[in-house]
Formats: C-alpha cells, sequence, structure tokens
C-alpha cells in the first residue's frame, strides 16, 4: 500500500512493516504503572526494566518511578510492579515477606510458559527450557522449578546434556525466540527424547512472530533493514538476526542519534520495523531522517494484525488495593 507521501522518480523508497513497536503485554505492563501511579501516587517501585526500552524508562523515572534490581532495595509497605518478563516464585516471595504491594505486570504469554512448568514439575518430569540463560524471563521461568529444569540455547547444548535418553522431557520456549532457530533445537531435543511433551513453537508469541515475519518480508524487497528498539530486548535482536539471515543489512537503531548513515550506502530502498517494547515515535523520528536523506517513498507491509489483542489489568492495579498479586 503506497502512502499520500508520492516523492518524485528519484525518490527513495521506506517500506514500513506492519505491525511494529508495542504489543499487547508492552502497552498492558506500562499502563499498570501508570494506573499505580494514578492510585497510589509516587514513588512506584518497580523491580528491573518494566520493559526493555530505555526511552520509557527514562519517561517513566520523570514521574518518580523507580526502577530497581531487587526487592530488598524498596522499602517496607511501597508499592512494587514486577515487570512484563516475568519473575520467579522466590523474588515474589522475598517481596511479600518485606510487605510491599505487589502489582505483576508479567505478560500473560509469558504466565503461560510459567504454569506449563508448574505442571510438568508436577507431573515429575524433566522441564528443558529453550532460551538465553542471561534473559530476565528465562529466569522468572527457571525459577518456577529450578530442581528440575534446564535451560538449553543451542543444539549442541540439547546434545551435550547428560540425561538418559529415557527420562520424561517437557520442554518450553522463551516467548521472544527466533521461530527458525527454535524449531532447530526443538527438533534436536525430540530426536533424544522419545517420551517428550511441548507446545511446537507455540509460546514464542504472536508479537514476535509477527515481527520476525514483518523483517522477513521487508529483507525481500529492500536493501537495508533498519529496527527500533533497545540492545537489550531480546525480541528486537533477534528481528535484526532474521533479516541478516533473510540476507540484507540489517541494524539495531536504539536511537536516531545511533543511526549510522554509511548503513545506507547504495541503498535504495530501506526497511523500517520496530521491536515490541519500542515507542512508536523512535519510528517517527527515524522516517524523518530519511526523508532528509532521500528516503521519501513510504510503503507498508502487511504480515499481520494485531488491532483487537488486547490484555486486562490486574485487579491489584485496577480494583483491590489490598490484594496481593501472585501468577
Ligand atoms: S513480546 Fe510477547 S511475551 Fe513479550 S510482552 Fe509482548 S506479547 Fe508478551
Amino acid at each position: 500500500m503506497d502512502s499520500a507521501n508520492e516523492p518524485g522518480p528519484a525518490g527513495k523508497t521506506v517500506v514500513l512493516a506492519e505491525p511494529r513497536s508495542f504489543c499487547a503485554g508492552v502497552r498492558r505492563a506500562i499502563e499498570i504503572v501508570e494506573v499505580a501511579l494514578e492510585r497510589f501516587g509516587p514513588p512506584i517501585y518497580v523491580r528491573n526494566q518494566i520493559v526493555h526500552n530505555q526511552h520509557v524508562v527514562r519517561a517513566l523515572e520523570q514521574r518518580d518511578v523507580r526502577f530497581v534490581s531487587s526487592t530488598d532495595e524498596v522499602p517496607r509497605g511501597s508499592v512494587c510492579v514486577l515487570s512484563a518478563h516475568g519473575t520467579a516464585p522466590a523474588v515474589r516471595e522475598a517481596a511479600e515477606a518485606r510487605d510491599l504491594r505487589v502489582i505483576d505486570a508479567t505478560c500473560p504469554l509469558v504466565s503461560k510458559v510459567h504454569q506449563q512448568v508448574v505442571r510438568a514439575a508436577r507431573d515429575d518430569r524433566t522441564v528443558l527450557l529453550v532460551g538465553h540463560m542471561e534473559h530476565e524471563e528465562v529466569e522468572g521461568t527457571y525459577g518456577e522449578a529450578p530442581e528440575r529444569t534446564h535451560v538449553v540455547a543451542t543444539v549442541d547444548e540439547v546434545r551435550q546434556l547428560d540425561l538418559p535418553s529415557d527420562t520424561p522431557v517437557t520442554y518450553v520456549t522463551q516467548t521472544t525466540l527466533s521461530i527458525d532457530d527454535t524449531r532447530e533445537v526443538v527438533d534436536a531435543i525430540a530426536a533424544r527424547f522419545p517420551d517428550l511433551t511441548g507446545p511446537g513453537t507455540d509460546d514464542i508469541c504472536f508479537a514476535s512472530q509477527n515481527r520476525q515475519n514483518g523483517v522477513k518480508a521487508l529483507a525481500k524487497r529492500t536493501d537495508v533493514v533498519l529496527v527500533c528498539g533497545s540492545a537489550n530486548s531480546s525480541n528486537t535482536v533477534r528481528m535484526v538476526e532474521v533479516a541478516q539471515l533473510a540476507g540484507v543489512r540489517s541494524y539495531l537503531v536504539p536511537d536516531i542519534t545511533d543511526l549510522d548513515e554509511s548503513w545506507l550506502a547504495g541503498a535504495t530502498s530501506v526497511g523500517v520495523s520496530a521491536g515490541a517494547s519500542a515507542p512508536e515515535f523512535l519510528v517517527d523520528q527515524l522516517l524523518d531522517r530519511l526523508a532528509e536523506l532521500g528516503f521519501d517513498r513510504i510503503q507498508v507491509e502487511t504480515t499481520g494484525s494485531e488491532a483487537d489483542i488486547t490484555f486486562g489489568l490486574p485487579s491489584a492495579a485496577v480494583g483491590a488495593p489490598e490484594s496481593k498479586e501472585s501468577n
């Protein structure tokens, strides 16, 4: 679909992925903090970044939202929001032991994975968690059953697992992985453990899937793909990798000041998308700069629709201030 922004024949093209930028889980997490600010007044404490984007965090800090890495840093009795990426039960218990008013902003799709782990552990199955150990989401999911869970990120790590092949195994995945990489790891798990249950690649959330499909489509029709978002955002970094694997130059643009114009050398078309935690104003700033550089013809590549997807807010945020949210 061409926009009204038609240039002269010399104009270079931007192809904009749709959907892009905030997903329903990120919008919900930010709204939870905003509602908590209104209901309880500042300061509100948030354990870890509420979503992985420096602009979102800075804007909330200006409203006296205080980000901490441990609930031990939160004064007793204060409101403490747990981030969208999910939290281990031990962290929630520690927060409750400090008498914090806990509001859990875990994305419901991450909570679903936590529940899969709880069920598998209850059934005495070994859990293989496909994901990256250093990511907060994996830390939280792992914390549901640490004594039964192994984290694996690659086919080699699956091969190296010190487990008998008749082990009853359930695998789950981080929600923001590359669909193609995950399929390979799941195939390796299936090859080693016949007594296997798992969700396929369905734990990878719709937002990650749509955004990955988007950059794949951009890679087919543009010379360079730029992805707005932060370097600590898993789904955003995967988008850059997916575009690169699809055969184009692709770069992360955390902020417009990070755009290196040499990336565009020789390009007549640029694909633009944004990770699920990246605000849309970053895309607007990038489009303005690209227009100044001659990329003034805008087209849209649609690979999905998220218009109807919303998640409700937890009761601890909206209507029951004394209750403590549990996962
Ligand atoms: S990227 Fe997926 S799992 Fe993460 S908050 Fe968005 S919808 Fe939820």
